[in-house]
């Protein structure tokens, strides 16, 4: 089944304590797209500048996503740079250069509108909002924020939360928007604000999913060495949503191995700067780490 994104692609300039790389390819919607592309076709909605390099979209399109929805205007591509502490958990960002992006109102293409899956990645809520008016019964839509929103925008984002099914943000933003540091209660509290279900995607500890009385949780692959952390959330969310899509259904036990596979694809992008793991990766690979997730996580009830 199709699964639209609506989000940033850009360049990024990224340093962490393994080194640098300058403005390669990043953007919210293009790790979602890369990591759910392993699984179904996307339909990506964006906006690039006349700069992007053309290769890259070569490159979606060669992993099955349809650009019909990516608008490239006369101008320069977003640019975001961050730097990454000793601590990867933490990390600041150095610049925010909006661009092309500043003016960005999502269309989405009519061979869009009937899409099963929908996902709005981290952009302004009034923008989500108009994707949401623009599809026509969808099965399942989930939406990512930020601090950014959560404490600018925060009654454009209730109006929003109020029409998401699903949200997947990390535990950072969970507690600013529910103003409780402990993630039961937080999720708690979102779970009034609106949405059925929550996924808190928690770093190096993993993901917990909260749903009325469920909850349910899966550790990160535990990895020798991260390389880079950025758009690991996105690609958990790519691999999750991806994977339903090609389901086309959401029950309790393909959400559950939905959330496993898109533990899987966050995996894989720490691995490397930007979206250089990816590139490279395979659906055996992320098959046999997916069933290393069984061995990580069972035991014997005596
Ligand atoms: P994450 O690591 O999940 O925060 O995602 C990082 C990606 O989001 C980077 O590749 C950036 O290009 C992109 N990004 C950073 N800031 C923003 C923003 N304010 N709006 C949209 N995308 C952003």
């Amino acid at each position: 089944m199709s699964l639209v994104v609506v989000g940033s692609v850009a360049l990024d300039t990224l340093e962490t304590p393994h080194g640098r790389a300058d403005e390669v390819l990043g953007g919210a919607a293009t790790y979602f797209a890369i990591a759910a592309s392993f699984f179904t076709p996307v339909q990506l909605v964006a906006v690039v500048g006349d700069d992007f390099p053309p290769k890259e979209l070569d490159w979606l399109s060669s992993r099955g996503i349809d650009l019909a929805g990516l608008e490239v205007r006369p101008g320069r591509s977003l640019r975001w740079s961050g730097r990454y502490h000793e601590d990867m958990n933490v990390r600041d960002t150095l610049s925010f250069e909006a661009n092309v992006f500043q003016t960005f109102a999502p269309e989405l293409p009519e061979s869009y509108r009937d899409a099963e899956f929908v996902f709005l990645a981290n952009i302004a809520p009034t923008l989500q909002a108009r994707v949401l008016d623009q599809s026509r019964n969808p099965i399942l839509v989930a939406a990512d924020t930020m601090n950014y929103y959560i404490e600018g925008a925060r009654a454009d984002l209730d109006a929003l939360l109020r029409r998401v099914p699903l949200l997947m943000i990390n535990d950072e933003e969970a507690r600013l928007l529910s103003g409780e540091r402990n993630m039961v209660r937080a999720a708690r509290r979102i779970l009034d604000m609106g949405p059925r279900s929550l996924m808190i995607k928690r770093g190096e500890y993993g993901v917990l999913y909260f749903s009325g009385d469920t909850v349910f949780a899966v550790p990160a692959y535990p990895l020798e060495q991260v390389f880079d952390p950025t758009g690991a959330g996105d690609a958990f969310a790519g691999g999750t949503m991806g994977y339903l899509a090609s389901c086309g259904e959401v029950s309790p036990a393909s959400l559950r191995r939905a959330i496993v596979y898109g533990s899987v694809l966050a995996s894989f992008t720490v691995e490397a700067f930007s979206l250089e793991r990816l590139r490279a990766l395979t659906r055996e690979e992320i098959d046999q780490r997916y069933r290393q997730f069984v061995s990580l996580t069972t035991f014997d009830v005596l």
